[in-house]
């Protein structure tokens, strides 16, 4: 094993120069204001030629610029506070700082996959070499063009490739003529206007358990104890195996809503949270909601398949059937009508309320931007 502790190595010699870079670029916007990102561009190449700094021309020309472009967002991001003039903190850059986490990013050149895709080669100057990719998930379900970046990530439990797939992607699928409503709820993950449901997975539900342990046993630990390191260690190994069941589990979900309508509603779920029980709100269901959006907004977008997110005021509460408001308390699991005498499940009635409402602002709602949140798979390597 000892070459492949090599390898990590040179991997956490490209994290850090691509840190150095980063920062290197904040100190020269600091010290001149008036750079502009393409000023940076040239400067890399400075750093790249400086003496002083050798490893800097190690690192991959491209992941240099993305390394400049990370640096130049903050600054953008810092002007675009200033000018929206923003009370309170402006978020004025600030330096990375070396961590147990950090990433280096490459762009389309500087790394490699195999012919059948389970490995990688990393083929710059600090010549990290070839890793095995693990997990299930099929990279060849992609093309590869819609790899635009591949970024290395050091995690307390390892290193990870992540692919960023460009979301101009799109599939072709036969239109299936039907439309659905979502009802997402603590019984259920959701039900759907046609009565159908979909359970919270169980396996999610004890990863989530075992994360607030972890959180308990670091809080009952003496701050800056040898044991409480460790607990904190720990803790941050269940966090990533709670992301990451989320994430799987989200997209799974979302893609197989999309692909079989041809509309997708769905509650606005920051609404949601001003509108519905706090307590509710509060719950552990709240992440993998937001995940599910993310990606039933992202899935919509690659099958054409239309989503809307709407206001959930009154879903729960009116008719299905006439309109009419039917007050009823949480624990009250069924919507019965005493005024056309309609009833159903109480998720139901609100799914379809939450369809029509949808159809009806379908014209005037666009679909979501994906904003910065980029599409990434995840894989560790080894
Ligand atoms: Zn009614």
């Amino acid at each position: 094993m000892q070459g492949k502790i090599k390898q990590f190595e040179a991997l956490d010699q490209a994290i850090r120069t691509f840190r150095f870079i980063q920062n290197s670029c904040l100190r020269y916007w600091m010290d001149n204001p008036k750079v502009s990102r393409n000023d940076l561009y040239k400067y890399c190449k400075v750093l790249a030629d400086n003496p002083e700094s050798p490893w800097a021309s190690r690192l991959n020309s491209q992941a240099r610029q993305a390394a400049a472009e990370r640096a130049w967002s903050a600054i953008a991001r810092f002007y675009d506070n200033c000018k929206k003039q923003i009370r309170g903190k402006k978020g004025y850059p600030k330096f990375k700082k070396a961590r147990t986490r950090g990433s280096v990013e490459y762009k389309v050149t500087g790394w490699k996959l195999s012919e059948d895709r389970k490995q990688i080669s990393f083929t710059d100057k600090f010549g990290a070499g070839r890793f095995k990719l693990k997990g299930t998930r099929d990279l060849n379900f992609y093309q590869l063009e819609q790899i635009k970046r591949v970024r290395v990530v050091r995690r307390s439990d390892g290193h990870y490739v992540q692919f960023v797939l460009n979301v101009e992607r799109t599939e072709d699928r036969e239109p299936t003529g039907k439309t659905v409503g979502l009802d997402v709820g603590l019984k259920y993950f959701y039900t759907d206007s046609n009565g159908n449901t979909v359970e919270n997975p169980r396996h999610l539900r004890r990863a989530e358990k075992h994360l607030k342990r972890a959180q308990r046993r670091v809080s009952r630990k003496v701050k800056g104890s040898k044991n409480r390191r460790k607990a904190i260690k720990r803790l941050g190994k269940a966090h990533l195996k709670v992301q990451r069941q989320r994430k799987d589990f989200a997209v799974k979900a979302a893609r197989c809503v999309v692909k079989s309508n041809d509309f997708v509603s769905f509650e606005d779920l920051q609404i949601r949270n001003l509108v519905k029980n706090r307590r509710l709100a509060k719950s552990i269901g709240d992440a993998a909601w937001g995940e599910f959006r993310r990606w039933i907004e992202y899935f919509g977008k690659v099958f054409g398949v239309a989503t809307v997110a709407v206001s959930p005021h009154y879903t729960s509460q009116d008719c299905s059937n006439c309109g009419e408001v039917v007050k009823k308390s949480l624990s009250t699991r069924t919507h019965v009508c005493p005024h056309c005498g309609h009833v159903q499940d109480r998720d139901q009635n609100a799914a379809i309320n939450i369809l029509k409402k949808g159809l009806s602002t379908a014209g005037h709602v666009g679909i979501n931007a994906w904003g910065e949140n980029d599409l990434c798979l995840n894989r560790a390597i080894g």
